[in-house]
C-alpha cells in the first residue's frame, strides 16, 4: 500500500468517532511499546538504530490528546493475574537492556507526561563484566574500514560488501540472525572470527557509544519513577542454554536488581524473544522465581481474554515504530481486529 494512502486510512480509523464505536463493536487489545537506544538532536547514533527524544514526545502527546491512560507493566501483569477490569484505551511502555542514553533521555520525558516506564537490565553490564554478543556484532560492523569480509558461522558462509549504511545495515542483520539460528554455543569463535574478517577490536567492556547505567545512575533513575526489572546476565538467548545456566541467567539477574534498588518491577524480559527463544521450561523457571509476567518481542496487542498461566509469561510487545502512523496503528482497534483474525497464538 501507497504510504500516503496508509497514513490517509490509518487517520480515518484511529478517529475518535471511529474508534469508540468499533472498540464497542470489536473489543480492544493493550500495546506494550520496547524502545532500544535513544538519541538526541546531534547524536551520532543512526536514526533508525535509536529514537529520538522528539518521536517520545510526539507519540506521548498523541495519546494524552486521544484519551490513552499509561499503565505500568507490573501493574498489568498484576491485572491480568487477577482478572481486573482494565481502563478501555491505555499503553505500556518498557525499554530493554541498560544503556545509559535510554535513561539520561527518555526517563525526563515520560516523567514529563506522568507515564510510567520499565528499563530491564543486562545485570552483567551493569556488574561491569560484559556487554550484549548482538551490540558487539553491530560494534564490528559498524566500526571496519575493509570493503569487504567473509565469515563461517555453523554450514553456512558468508560474503558481505561495505559499501553502503544499507550493505552494514544487512550485514549486522543477517550476522545476528545467523547466531541466533545457529551455534549459539560457538558465540565466541564466531566473534572471534568476525574480530579477523573486519579488522575490528571487540573490547571485553563496552565501548564510550555503548555506556551502561551505573548502579547508582539507576538508584537516581528509580527515584524518578523508573522500574527496573531483570533481562538476565548476559543476554544469551534462553532456550539455546541447558537448565541449569538458562536458570542461573533468570535467578541471578533477579537477585542482582533486587540487591541493588528498592523496587524493582518482578517481570521479566526475554533476550531477543522471538517464540523460538523461549518456551514451558523458561517459563517454569520464571514462576517458580516469583516473577509475576514476563514480556516477548512478539508484536500484537496484548489481549487479556487469553491471560493465561502461559500467556502471562510470553506478553507481546512491539518496538516502537520510526514511523508515527505505524505507531498510531499499533495503538488502534484495527490492529486488534487484525491480530485477532490471524489467530497464531498458542495455546
Ligand atoms: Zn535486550
Amino acid at each position: 500500500m501507497q504510504p500516503k494512502v496508509k497514513r490517509l486510512l490509518v487517520d480515518f480509523f484511529s478517529c475518535s468517532a471511529c474508534s469508540t464505536l468499533a472498540r464497542k463493536v470489536f473489543g480492544h487489545g493493550i500495546p506494550i511499546f520496547m524502545l532500544h537506544r535513544m538519541r538526541e538532536h546531534g547524536d551520532a547514533i543512526p536514526p533508525e538504530a535509536a529514537t529520538s527524544d522528539t518521536h517520545l514526545r510526539r507519540c506521548l502527546t498523541y495519546l494524552v490528546d486521544n484519551h490513552y491512560s499509561f499503565l505500568s507493566l507490573r501493574d498489568l501483569t498484576h491485572a491480568l493475574a487477577h482478572q481486573q477490569r482494565l481502563p478501555e484505551k491505555c499503553v505500556v511502555f518498557t525499554m530493554d537492556d541498560g544503556f545509559e542514553d535510554q535513561a539520561r533521555i527518555a526517563a525526563p520525558i515520560f516523567a514529563e507526561f506522568n507515564c510510567p516506564a520499565t528499563l530491564f537490565l543486562i545485570t552483567g553490564m551493569l556488574d561491569q563484566q560484559l556487554w550484549p554478543w548482538d551490540d558487539k556484532v553491530a560494534f564490528a560492523i559498524n566500526q571496519t574500514t575493509v570493503a569487504s569480509f567473509n565469515i563461517a558461522i555453523g554450514e553456512n558462509s558468508y560474503q558481505f560488501t561495505l559499501n553502503t549504511d544499507k550493505d552494514r545495515r544487512t550485514a549486522r542483520r543477517k550476522i545476528q540472525d545467523a547466531i541466533k539460528a545457529g551455534p549459539f554455543d560457538q558465540l565466541t569463535t564466531i566473534l572471534a572470527n568476525l574480530e579477523k574478517a573486519t579488522q575490528v577490536e571487540i573490547p571485553a567492556l563496552p565501548p564510550p557509544q555503548y555506556k551502561p547505567l551505573t548502579w547508582e545512575e539507576a538508584r537516581g533513575y528509580e527515584k524518578q519513577g523508573i522500574e527496573f526489572a531483570p533481562h538476565t546476565i548476559s543476554h544469551s538467548i534462553l532456550s539455546r542454554l541447558d537448565r541449569d545456566t538458562a536458570s542461573r541467567e533468570i535467578l541471578g539477574s533477579w537477585q542482582r536488581v533486587r540487591e541493588e534498588l528498592s523496587n524493582p518491577s518482578p517481570v521479566f524480559c526475554y533476550p531477543t524473544g522471538r517464540y523460538c527463544d523461549f518456551g514451558s521450561r523458561e517459563v517454569k523457571l520464571i514462576r517458580e522465581a516469583g516473577l509475576t509476567g514476563a514480556v516477548s518481542t512478539i508484536p500484537a496487542q496484548v489481549r487479556p481474554e487469553l491471560a493465561n498461566d502461559y500467556y502471562r509469561f510470553a506478553l507481546p510487545r512491539y518496538s516502537l515504530p520510526n514511523s508515527f502512523s505505524d505507531f498510531k496503528l499499533y495503538c488502534s482497534w484495527v490492529e486488534y481486529v487484525r491480530e485477532r483474525n490471524l489467530r497464531y497464538w498458542p495455546r
